[in-house]
């Protein structure tokens, strides 16, 4: 064996070698990033997300995207919580207001808020003024509920509004849940036509998931052609398009308070016992 050889051989093993470990050290960091996606909210503390994108939907709904501390982060928001979110009103006054995302711990990197603003709102006014490269303070997770697979049979869930967000996110954590089988009926009341949120999302569910989901639109203001609901949410609507009372059901409701203290009298009227009612 020549000298030469034996010193190509040694760079050879040298670079082999290095290449090893390098491959194991990147595996390993992809096995732990794989395993536990940094969670970036703090239950304690507000936190600042970049807003990194901003679409209008219609004259007072947009989506906010916000930017996560890295691509691989997560919000870490349990199925059933929302986060808080600090602003300022037109007054300069601090206010904190309760959202959920659209987006699930499923989508890394990112999470967004559609929003609806109110001319008066305060927390409107916040988000009204956002601008892209703007930061949002988020606190959480917040709330007493949270959803685990298996919990009850079916869901009942009467929505209003902008309290369509909370439905959303259980709905869509059931149904992309490929090993939970749980029914979710949903009844979302809104004014007009125009004021219905996520719609395009919530047709391909119900498309997509026909025995597992099924949703009853209810207008106040309805088009000319409408084969949904009309005036407010009544207890017949429920009782044709919610489970019946059961111990292994649960209505969830959110919605502005008028609609929420209504819904209560027709369930309680209806049999549901407090166990079987849910309000975010
Ligand atoms: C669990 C949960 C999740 C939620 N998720 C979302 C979400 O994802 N997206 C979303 O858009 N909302 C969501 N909401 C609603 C949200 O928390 C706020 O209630 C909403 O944004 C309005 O807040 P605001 O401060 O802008 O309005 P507020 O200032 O509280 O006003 C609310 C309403 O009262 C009216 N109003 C205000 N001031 C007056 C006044 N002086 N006189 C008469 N009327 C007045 C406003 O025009 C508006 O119609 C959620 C609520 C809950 C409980």
């Amino acid at each position: 064996m020549d000298m030469e050889y034996l010193q190509n051989l040694d760079v050879q093993l040298l670079v082999g070698g290095a290449v090893a470990v390098l491959a194991i050290a990147v595996g390993a960091a992809y096995l732990y990033s794989s395993k536990k996606p940094k969670v970036s909210l703090d239950p304690e503390n507000f936190k600042e997300f970049k807003l990194v994108k901003r679409l209008q939907l219609s004259h007072n709904v947009a989506k906010f995207t916000f930017e996560l501390p890295t691509p691989t982060s997560v919000l870490g928001l349990p199925i059933g919580q929302h986060i808080s979110c600090r602003g300022k009103d037109s007054q300069g006054e601090e206010v904190i207001k309760p959202y959920t995302p659209t987006t699930l711990d499923s989508d890394v990197g990112h999470f967004e808020l559609v929003i609806k603003m109110y001319p008066q709102g305060r927390m409107s006014h916040h988000f009204r003024e956002m601008r892209v490269g703007d930061y949002l303070a988020v606190k959480g997770p917040k709330g007493r509920f949270r959803y685990q697979p298996g919990q009850v049979r079916a869901f009942g869930m009467t929505a209003g509004g902008s309290g369509i967000t909370p439905m959303f996110q259980v709905t869509r954590a059931i149904l992309e849940n490929p090993n939970d089988k749980t029914k979710v009926h949903l009844i979302y009341a809104n004014v007009t036509y125009e004021d219905i949120l996520l719609k395009e999302e919530l047709d391909g569910f119900a498309a997509k998931y026909p025995d597992q989901f099924t949703i009853y639109y209810v207008l106040n203001q309805p088009p000319e052609s409408w084969n949904g609901g009309v005036g407010f949410v009544s207890k017949e609507m429920i009782q044709t398009h919610c489970p019946a009372p059961a111990s292994d059901i649960q209505v969830l409701r959110c919605g502005p308070p008028p609609m929420n203290k209504a819904m209560a009298a027709h369930l309680e009227a209806l049999g549901y016992t407090s166990e079987m009612l849910f309000q975010f």
